[in-house]
């Protein structure tokens, strides 16, 4: 089983059912299944055989979704581009995966330079005119609409996420056919959806928290999916209001803009079911969030690399402040830097083993050994348990901030800024200093109305935590860099305030 032969069976169980909204357009489960089924004869018309990578270079689109299925259906392996990307970067990921097609728009096709990719036998427009490539359109025009999805090795590839790269170059995390239907499995009991549910699904399809945990968790359940191009807040509310959403996704960014706005014009008593995931969520936003609409926000944790999903905070038993405790099938453990298991409350990094972790980063034994020891996946990630085996992440290792030998975790001091009644926003990270090799910096976005000063935050602190920690530079700013997820980059924060400094 697979998650291509998940929707045929949803195809037959309620062929008549939405399963894909997306702006005026709106398919069945059966237009779904069909039109998967076009992209699947059509890839084999053009020689792709299982085991091949077929490159989605593409936005939001409903083309994404049934150029994935259509993929998994022949056993050829999706790979997912960052939208963002430009011609260098694309280039690398084709070339490092070696894929055959990339499918992706008029638009961004610009940036696929056919001289940069000797393996590259077509480029398929999926959005806009073929001026380079071939409609895909046209291709699904001439296949059959009627296929079914190959049987697969449970642990054969099925899909191909790039990761950042904060070593240097983006890394494939390859996920099994297994670690994906898993996932989308554990994902949807977690969320109990319904076949009645609507999910929002404006999260990038290319991340693994979109396709896997949205996307894949709603078809597995046969609920349906309205899709968006991008978070627009206004339109994010409207469709909301328009659609009855009932299950609404978002990183902790998301519900700090939405939780600054004003939402009385929209009408959002249909969402039952509110989910975070991706980076830290303050507390403070999780209180008010909670004052406001009456209803938790449930946490999950993951990583590219677990398929997204490794813990969920499940409302039997919610702890505010945790991420929960690790899903069916799957064991987390805090270790010290020898590998060995910390004592409960200690903090190490997260360490995860089961039937979410990856098959390896395509084609890099050497990179996926050095975080796959005995079995279990190194995240760097800090983070502790408590007794009741609930998980706490404080932060990823690589933003803690080294203050004359003493370590300030960015969340921490955001979490305390956070309790301010002026703080829109804020992104807590390190930046070099001479005397102290660290110092913490805060950039600050102020909610409309507020005039704070740097002092009176400075105050605000030093009555809250340890002076080490107290943010030394403070910087008001109109909006902190994220980035296609939502998530706040630290990375161009630092690399901004280096670059001042120069
Ligand atoms: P990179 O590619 O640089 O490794 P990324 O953000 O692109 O980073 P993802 O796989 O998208 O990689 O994100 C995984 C990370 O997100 C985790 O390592 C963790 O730091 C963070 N994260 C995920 N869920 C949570 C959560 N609930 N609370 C805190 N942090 C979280």
């Amino acid at each position: 089983m697979n998650i291509a032969q998940n929707v045929e069976l949803a195809c037959y169980l309620f062929p008549n059912k939405p399963a894909l909204i997306f702006e005026e357009t709106s398919f069945t489960y059966q237009e779904l299944d069909e039109m998967a089924n076009r992209i699947a004869n059509g890839l084999r018309g053009l020689g792709i055989r299982r085991g091949d990578r077929i490159a989605l270079f593409l936005p939001n689109i409903p083309e994404f979704v049934i150029s994935y299925l259509g993929i998994l259906k022949i056993g050829a392996i999706a790979v997912s581009i960052n939208v963002m990307f430009k011609s260098d970067e694309v280039s690398y990921i084709l070339n490092d995966c070696a894929a055959k097609i990339i499918i992706t728009t008029e638009l961004q096709s610009q940036y696929v330079q056919e001289a940069d990719l000797p393996q590259l036998r077509h480029i398929l427009i999926a959005e806009g005119t073929a001026k380079k490539g071939i409609s895909l359109t046209q291709i699904m025009a001439n296949a059959s609409f009627e296929a079914r999805a190959i049987e697969m090795d449970r642990h054969a590839p099925a899909s191909i996420l790039y990761t950042s790269g904060t070593t240097g170059f983006p890394k494939g995390a390859t996920l099994s056919h297994s670690n994906v239907l898993f996932n989308s499995y554990c994902a949807n009991s977690c969320y109990r959806i319904q076949k009645s549910d609507r999910l929002l699904l404006y999260l990038p399809l290319f991340h693994c928290f979109g396709q896997n945990a949205i996307l894949n968790a709603g078809l597995s359940a046969c609920a349906t999916i309205i899709l968006q191009r991008r978070f627009e807040p206004e339109r994010v509310l409207q469709t909301i209001t328009d659609h009855q959403i009932t299950m609404l996704f978002g990183v902790p960014t998301v519900f700090i803009k939405l939780l600054n706005m004003d939402t009385s014009q929209y009408n959002l008593q249909n969402i039952r079911y509110y989910f975070s995931a991706a980076a830290p969520m303050p507390l403070e936003v999780a209180k008010n969030w909670y004052q406001k609409y009456k209803l938790v926000i449930h946490e999950g944790y993951g990583l590219t690399e677990t398929s997204p999903f490794a813990t969920y905070n499940h409302k039997q038993k919610y702890k505010l402040g945790s991420v929960g405790t690790p899903i069916a099938n799957v064991e987390m453990k805090v270790v010290d830097g020898q590998g060995d298991q910390v004592p409960t409350g200690e903090l190490g990094e997260i360490a995860i083993k089961g039937a979410n972790v990856m098959l390896g980063y395509w084609n890099r034994p050497f990179e996926t050994a050095q975080v796959m020891k005995n079995g279990w996946f190194h995240t760097g990630d800090i983070g502790k348990t408590d007794e009741e085996g609930f998980f706490y992440i404080v932060d990823r290792l690589k933003d803690m901030i080294n203050v004359s030998g003493f370590k300030v975790y960015p969340s921490e001091v955001e979490n305390v800024i956070y309790q301010h009644p002026a703080i829109a926003e804020v992104a807590v990270y390190g930046v070099g200093d001479r005397l102290k090799n660290e110092i913490v910096k805060a950039n600050i976005v102020q909610k409309i109305g507020y005039a704070i000063t740097e002092q009176q935050i400075i105050d605000f602190c030093s009555q809250r935590m340890a002076t080490y920690k107290i943010p030394r530079v403070i910087k008001f700013v109109d909006t902190i860099p994220k980035n296609s997820t939502g998530k706040v980059l630290k990375r161009v924060l630092r690399q901004q305030s280096t670059s001042q400094l120069a």
